[in-house]
């Protein structure tokens, strides 16, 4: 449980949560990431990755209320995506996901103007896991934004149309989305914040397909290639299943990599018997493994994202009290200019799927 250490508070609290769920009715849309503990995730009207969320966040009409259980950056997504009379409500605002917060718009705008001196033709892709205000930068330098579940799309349209990628916060994604893509080592640039391009040599920047920014999940990182090698000889036949978050040394090892919807979809639907080690967050594979009794299920590590995790039955309850006194705790604002332009570029996104 996730809610204090007294079971029968813990108990007042779900109850709690059940009825103001019931009577807020169709007035409230309440959303949940894969990641969240079970004792929110029971409550959701939809469970979903962040591309998924993203839909149903710009399909849902009805709902005057989203509540969005995860990650700021994902709140702010739906308040973008939304209609502007919908509310959006986030139980816990300082959840903020530590990978997005690694490229301030700053310090991406300093890189961009270097490699616009370049002269080449270069599309800034960002991650959706970013805040609003580079999701805004994108679409003002005819970018997009990608999820896991299509960037790989998004990487092979740009490369299509003779265009290198600039690619942002993620290194680990996109070294490995470039490496199911057939893209070289010696094609990659690193960029190095703190060195920009200062006594470079001119090769690497003009054969560079894609320019990668030094971010990365702290969640997946710590996976190992040798927790990997370990589950192999220890279940003979398993299959490895990771998130593209991994290292490329996980991701390498891996039989099959995708979104967290792939990775269900996938394991859902093996024969009854299988056996999986899946390469992702411990809430979510947990998950998997109780909904799938007939299967052997093992995580590559027992890593929970703790950002995740700040988002508590409590401040949930809090948020749905809230409603029914007519308050709105926690509501999500995105500055409206960024807002508009933040839109276009997750708009684009949309389309690629
Ligand atoms: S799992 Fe990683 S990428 Fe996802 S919210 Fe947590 S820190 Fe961010």
């Amino acid at each position: 449980m996730t809610v204090g250490t007294d079971p029968s508070e813990t108990s007042d609290i779900l109850r709690g949560i059940a009825r103001a769920k019931e009577r807020l009715g169709k007035d409230m849309l309440l959303l949940a990431h894969f990641y969240q503990h079970d004792d929110i995730v029971r409550f959701a009207d939809f469970v979903g990755d962040s591309l998924q969320l993203a839909e149903k966040a710009a399909q849902h009409k009805d709902a005057r209320y989203i509540v969005f259980c995860s990650v700021s950056f994902m709140a702010e997504t739906a308040r973008i995506l939304c209609r502007p009379d919908q509310e959006v409500l986030h139980p816990e605002p300082r959840a903020s996901c530590p990978l997005a917060n690694m490229a301030s718009v700053a310090a991406v705008e300093t890189a961009w103007n270097a490699l616009a001196a370049l002269g080449r033709k270069i599309i800034p892709v960002v991650y959706v896991n970013s805040n609003a205000d580079l999701k805004a930068f994108c679409a003002r330098n005819d970018g997009i934004v990608c999820t896991s579940a299509n960037v790989r799309k998004v990487f092979s349209r740009v490369l299509s149309q003779d265009g290198a990628v600039f690619f942002f916060p993620d290194e680990n994604m996109g070294r490995n989305i470039s490496h199911d893509l057939a893209i070289a080592e010696d094609e990659l640039f690193f960029w190095d914040p703190e060195r920009g391009l200062a006594g470079m040599h001119p090769t690497p920047l003009r054969k560079a397909k894609v320019f990668l920014w030094e971010g990365f999940c702290i969640v997946h990182r710590v996976m190992g290639a040798r927790d990997v090698a370990r589950l192999r000889q220890e279940h003979e036949g398993i299959k490895v299943i990771v998130h593209p978050e991994c290292t490329p040394e996980v991701y390498r090892q891996a039989d099959l990599a995708g979104s967290t919807n792939f990775i269900k979809g996938t394991v859902d639907r093996s024969a009854a018997g299988s056996k999986w080690v899946i390469g992702t967050e411990w809430n979510f594979v947990n998950r998997i493994k109780k909904e799938n009794p007939d299967k052997l299920i093992i995580p590559l590590r027992e890593e929970r994202c703790k950002e995740m995790a700040k988002v508590t039955p409590e401040k949930l309850l809090r948020v749905l009290e809230g409603l029914l006194e007519g308050e709105l705790v926690s509501r999500v604002t995105v500055d409206k200019r960024i807002s508009a332009d933040a839109r276009i570029a997750l708009s684009r996104m949309l389309e690629i799927v």
